[in-house]
């Protein structure tokens, strides 16, 4: 299962399955969704959101986008 990065586009593997259970590597997910307080919510891969300021806004996001 993934997702796309709303930023940079990239496919981000999302936890979930049993299968991961019992997988030898452990289990991460690449990214998480961010609301913000204008109401809308953006996924994002964990890269994106450590290049986002510590309070970001949708604006942040639509930079990331490039
Ligand atoms: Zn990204």
């Amino acid at each position: 299962m993934s997702e796309a990065c709303d930023a940079c586009g990239d496919d981000v593997r999302l936890a979930g399955g049993i299968a991961n259970i019992w997988a030898s590597e452990p289990v991460r997910t690449g990214g998480m969704t961010l609301e913000f307080d204008d109401g809308t919510e953006h996924f994002l891969c964990f890269d994106c959101i450590e290049a986002l300021p510590d309070a970001p806004t949708a604006a942040d996001v639509e930079a990331l986008k490039g």
